[in-house]
């Protein structure tokens, strides 16, 4: 770390620890493409793409050219209560590339809490009903009903857990003795917590990301969605973290063939920029009308770059640029950490990569002390990377990482686990970061 990024990182004290989510000294100036510099110059692989917001990397031309043509001359400053080329131009994308029904709506928000928050509230409304199916560990937002709904803040204490929400356990296959069997007793509690009548949606992740990116057995999502169908029961499938072109697709339900009523998408779309979106029956997201208000939704910015992200996915096809990507960086770090007895598994399709540390592959005792010191130590190597679950490291590069990147990711990914789990990184100076 230089000291100008450690003077800047000090300084860092006067924002409020509410908002605060550390691992390591993380202080940054600028960024290009996979790179992040701190103050002083020096250059970090971003592993994390900032937790997959920057899925287009740092700096991408078409997002800052966006930027600067909305920003120069704004259409206003909102969309509540003003229409916009671009506010119905993003909506129009985001339905064409989004499968369903005809007869759909668009919400803009700001980030992927309020998108999942809205999409609750009005799913609950349509129904008349109020309890939510949720999963344990399960990550949809840092406030509101979303944050209720949130397995991980339930497990943090951060929220309390009531009546109203139900979570059942996310189907992990490298836990499971039979995994195809924690997806026949899930489905099964599925169709009892509905037998009441008063339950208003259900709401996944298609990867669980925060909860330990654990990818569910082939087959969940779709029967998942099918059963909900039919017991008349809403699912809300939440994108935010894992989707638009990440996992090699271009949406995560896609590579299971499920159809979930409505999809929430965040972080990528805006490129570092706050926008999200839920997508969904206009049945359900037209009404009430004026319930879900924030001034700045939907503005000529946000929506610029947003339309300027989609039209960059699906041209330049980073969905199977991540596929790619995806398939060097899991084969390689297989190949370079197959001696470690303490990764226990990559898993992870695309981009969308887990790296469970374990204290031996025989037990699978999750070991959260190490992962703490791993991406410690690759913060000191030079590489930005964040651990989910506790135990799970979470490698999210952005979709645009060149081949000779990910075998840097992979040198810098090795060296770091083998740093950690040889004692070669200082305990008690990663202590003073609680992480999750
Ligand atoms: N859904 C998922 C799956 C997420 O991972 C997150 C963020 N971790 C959110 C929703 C909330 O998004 P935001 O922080 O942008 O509100």
């Amino acid at each position: 770390m230089t000291s100008s990024a450690a003077e800047l990182y000090a300084r860092d004290r006067v924002v409020a620890g509410v908002e605060k989510l550390r691992f390591f000294p993380l202080a940054v100036e600028s960024g290009h493409g996979c790179w992040l510099t701190e103050p002083g110059g020096r250059r970090l692989l971003d592993l994390s793409a900032t937790w997959t917001a920057a899925g287009l990397g740092h700096g991408h031309p078409a997002v800052v050219d966006a930027a600067h043509r909305a920003i120069s001359r704004p259409a206003g400053a909102g969309g509540l209560s003003a229409v916009h080329p671009d506010s119905v131009g993003l909506a129009e994308d985001l339905l064409a590339l989004t499968p369903g029904d005809p007869d759909r709506r668009v919400y803009l928000g700001h980030a992927g809490t309020d998108a999942n928050d809205v999409a609750l509230r009005c799913a609950r409304f349509a129904t008349g009903k109020r309890r939510v199916i949720a999963f344990e560990h399960s990550y949809h937002g840092g406030l509101g009903v979303a944050m209720g709904v949130s397995g991980v803040h339930i497990d943090a204490g951060s929220v309390a857990s009531t009546p109203d929400t139900v979570f059942l356990p996310y189907p992990n296959p490298y836990r499971a003795a039979d995994p195809q069997r924690e997806v026949a007793a899930v489905l099964q509690a599925v169709e009892r917590e509905c037998s009441q009548d008063d339950v208003a949606c259900l709401i996944v992740e298609p990867i669980l990301s925060d909860g330990g990116l654990v990818v569910p057995p082939p087959g969940f999502l779709a029967e998942l969605t099918q059963l909900c169908r039919r017991l008349d029961v809403l699912t809300i499938c939440d994108e935010v973290k894992v989707g638009l072109g990440r996992p090699g697709t271009l949406h995560a339900f896609e590579r299971d063939g499920a159809t979930p009523d409505l999809v929430t998408f965040g972080k990528a779309l805006g490129a570092g920029l706050p926008i999200s979106a839920a997508v969904g029956p206009a049945a359900v997201l037209d009404q009430p009308v004026a319930s879900a208000l924030l001034t700045t939704a939907g503005n000529p910015v946000c929506t610029a770059v947003a339309r300027a992200v989609l039209d960059v996915l699906v041209k330049e096809g980073l969905a199977q640029r991540a596929a790619e990507a995806g398939r060097r960086l899991r084969s390689g770090l297989a190949e370079a950490t197959a001696g470690l007895e303490c990764v226990g598994d990559i898993r992870g399709p695309g981009l969308v990569i887990g790296v469970e540390l374990v204290q031996d592959r025989q037990s699978k005792t999750p070991a959260p002390d190490l992962a703490a010191q791993v991406v410690y130590r690759l913060w000191e190597l030079g590489a930005v990377c964040y651990y989910v679950g506790g135990n799970v490291l979470e490698v999210t590069p952005p979709l645009v990482i060149a081949d000779d990147e990910v075998d840097v990711a992979v040198e810098l990914l090795t060296r770091a686990i083998d740093d950690a789990q040889s004692g070669r990184v200082d305990a008690e100076a990663v202590k003073e970061f609680a992480g999750w």
